[in-house]
């Protein structure tokens, strides 16, 4: 096997990697706790090679592999000593599997370097210029090299032989010098030339290329797998993997695998051997290899930079499964000129898509508490970049999920951002865990007041019960203050910590007693933003008063159920006594079922709550609809059913049972979910029970629907 370039033992020194070693004293021999992790990881990532090459059932995502990978790369970097011949650092990809007659390569197939960031590729491009002694003077820009940006398909590396035109050996990658020998599954792959396209042929020629699955083959695989009770494949790129080592060929010829020609090997003495990748392309397309259309030839980075930006939604188009672009120096000679490392070429790089999975340690736990008084854990974690940011904190939402994780301090936890904003911890890699490490617990009592937290059985979340707690107050103001509710601008969340830190605020309604001169005595406010926030305070009381209902940040009381309460009850008097004298009333809104109700019930019930709604009334609040929220017919005239009490009971012809109570309530009514002698009338429809009984042996006029909107309209 013949390697241009390679020098044996070269320990890849300027594989894409940035950031210092966490876990390490400063250069020189590394600490116990290091030796340890690096153990540990060569382990891990050497037992999830095995799971990943040579089963194909891998058991981590490849974004985790990589981030392990690259702190292993750390930390043999900063202690050359700790790299071992077993180091999964110092090898490409996996030995070939058994089954498979075992063939040595003509020409070494590497693997790729990695960039994670455009700051990795401009690295990766530094290191190259200076490999190639073409460093710019000082105050120079960067020289521009011609270089060829592909996509990088998430598939097997293949290698083929040709000799006088023919296909005479088709091998994977294997461990980069000897590959299993596939050739005739290989042959079923339709876009592989058997005989290429060119008279007369060279002697050999070796061409490398990418087999894949595209998605919709995979899912028709993995649907059939189900179906059978087989287990899946994890992705495209196992399942081609897989597919590739079957040993009846007609299973491979089924699964309909493509192939992407991408790099060429020709003799030297060949005449119109192509002088560069992009030639390369180009003869690999004339031969009769399928190549990808989408490559381009960047005339330099920022070329690059643009495709790569460009491709980032792009290739959620394409029909197979990319994880980033290959770019690659354009000229041959300026790459043999650059050479190789260990274990990939100096002059090529893959830059990968930002992660939506990725590894960290974690730090801490603390502990949020919110406005209803819920206790959210929070995972804190080394910073960490995925998908596009980096995260350090993620919630893990109660204690049964802290349980149900099984975390102690220290693991190694892996992080995603859940519908790509909020990261969320989806596992523990306990293979890493440190020794003695401890489990992580709730507190027992609350961060903030130190009163004890309460679980109701049956309940998944832990509560502080205090309700002058300073977290919930806090919070509750926020919400108050927030855009869907009173939407005052001006009150941010610092300020409201100084004002509940300082005793200024201990309720909702201590909001409108501020004065500006003590506003504007406050850190970061001055006399100008005092009077504005004074302002929009005061012009927060016309709020319409569904805005009102749900900035008291009733649980289950959302923006939407608060306006189809407030369009029901007009006022918080009518929906306090409808809470408590016809819980039926609720629950015939639309869209108010018997939690939200009970959940009403219970904040009206209690005093702390009544306290609130009686300073609110005293600052200022109507808590009630305004003239122009009321509808028209309401509007015109004074409440027509104003004083009477109706019951709905059975199935109305047309009216569902929540417009029929809306439009009693609009005209002044009161909707009760109970007969009593006090009953004005009883509105029946079809299957009436007993409450059209009751009413009648209570003598309350029944009506029907007609009877109903002609009392209404009468009204
Ligand atoms: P790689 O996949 O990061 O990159 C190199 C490969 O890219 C090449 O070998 C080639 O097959 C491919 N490629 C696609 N398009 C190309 C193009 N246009 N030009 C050149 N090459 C192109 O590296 P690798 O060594 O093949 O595999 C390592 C990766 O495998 C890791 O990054 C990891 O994500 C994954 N892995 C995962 C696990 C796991 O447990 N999940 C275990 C081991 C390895």
């Amino acid at each position: 096997m013949s390697r241009p370039g390679l020098e044996p033992g070269d320990p890849s020194p300027e594989a894409g990697n940035s950031g210092g070693d966490p876990a390490s004293d400063p250069a020189g021999d590394p600490s116990g706790e290091t030796e340890r992790r690096a153990a540990e990881l060569r382990q891990l990532l050497n037992s999830a090679a095995h799971a990943y090459y040579v089963l194909d059932t891998p058991v981590m995502e490849d974004p985790v592999y990589d981030q392990l990978y690259r702190e292993l790369l750390r930390l043999e970097q900063a202690h050359p000593a700790l790299v071992s011949l077993d180091s999964p650092t110092q090898r490409v990809g996996g030995a070939p599997a058994a089954g498979f007659q075992s063939v040595e390569h003509r020409i070494g197939l590497l693997s790729l370097d990695n960039a994670f960031s455009i700051e990795e590729l401009e690295a990766w491009y530094g290191r190259l210029l200076k490999v190639l002694d073409r460093e710019p003077e000082p105050g120079d820009g960067l020289p521009a090299l011609p270089l060829v940006a592909e996509l990088k398909i998430d598939g097997n590396a293949l290698a083929l032989s040709y000799e006088h035109g023919l296909l005479v050996r088709a091998a994977t990658r294997g461990d980069g010098e000897r590959g299993e020998e596939i050739t005739a599954n290989v042959r079923t792959i339709a876009s592989v030339p058997l005989r290429l396209q060119l008279e007369p042929p060279p002697a050999w020629v070796e061409v490398r290329g990418e087999a894949l699955i595209p998605d919709g083959t995979f899912a028709a695989i993995n649907n059939e797998r189900e179906a059978r009770g087989e287990p899946l494949f994890a992705n495209p790129r196992n399942a081609c993997a897989g597919t590739l080592r079957q040993l009846d060929p007609r299973v491979v010829a089924a699964r309909r695998l493509d192939f992407f020609a991408y790099t060429l090997h020709l003799p030297d003495d060949w005449e119109g051997r192509p002088r560069s990748q992009w030639e390369s392309l180009q003869w690999l397309a004339a031969a009769g290899f399928r190549v990808n259309p989408n490559a381009e030839l960047c005339p330099d980075l920022a070329a690059v930079e643009a495709f790569f930006a460009r491709w980032e939604s792009g290739r959620r188009t394409l029909p197979y499964a990319t994880d980033g672009v290959v770019v690659k120096l354009d000229d041959l000679r300026l790459q043999a000129d650059a050479g190789f490392t260990q274990k990939a070429p100096r002059w090529a790089i893959a830059l990968k898509y930002p992660a939506e999975e990725a590894p960290s340690r974690l730090l801490r736990l603390s502990c949020q508490v919110g406005r209803t008084g819920v206790v959210t854990p929070v995972a804190e974690f080394e910073p960490v970049p995925l998908a596009g940011t980096t995260v350090s904190r993620a919630t893990l939402h109660n204690a049964d999920r802290l349980v149900e994780l099984d975390l102690h301090l220290g693991d190694t936890i892996v992080v995603r951002k859940a519908g790509e904003i909020i990261p969320e911890v989806v596992r523990v890699l306990s293979a890493l865990r440190p020794p003695g490490a401890s489990p992580l617990q709730l507190p027992l009592t609350c961060p903030e007041c130190g009163s004890a937290l309460v679980r109701e059985e049956g309940e998944a979340a832990t509560r502080c019960v205090n309700s002058s707690c300073p977290a919930i107050l806090r919070g509750s103001l926020r919400h108050w203050v927030s855009k869907g509710a009173l939407d005052v601008d001006g009150l941010g969340s610092k300020l409201i910590e100084q004002l509940v830190d300082r005793g200024l605020v201990r309720s909702i309604a201590d909001l409108y007693r501020l004065d500006a001169a003590l506003l504007a005595s406050l850190e970061r406010m001055g006399s100008t933003s005092a009077a504005n926030l004074t302002a929009a305070l005061e012009a927060s009381k016309a709020q319409p008063w569904h805005r009102q209902l749900y900035g008291l940040g009733i649980h289950h009381v959302g923006e939407v159920n608060a306006k189809a309460l407030a369009r029901a009850f007009t006022s918080m008097a009518a929906l306090a006594s409808a809470a408590a004298e016809s819980p039926d009333s609720l629950t015939a809104v639309e869209g108010i079922g018997p939690t939200i109700a009970e959940s009403l019930q219970q904040w009206l019930a209690t005093d702390a709550n009544q306290q609130l709604l009686e300073s609110l009334e005293a600052v200022g609040f109507s808590l009630a609809a305004g003239p122009s929220e009321l509808n028209r017919d309401a509007a015109a005239g004074p409440a027509p059913l104003a004083g009477l009490t109706l019951v709905l009971t059975g199935t109305l012809p047309n009216l569902s049972r929540s417009q029929a109570a809306a439009r009693i309530e609009a005209a002044g009514g009161k909707v009760s979910g109970s007969v009593s002698s006090k009953t004005s009338y009883v509105v029946a429809g079809a299957e009436a029970g007993s409450k059209l009984s009751k009413a009648e042996s209570l003598g309350v006029p029944v009506l029907d629907e007609a009877g109903l909107l002609a009392l209404l309209a009468e009204a």
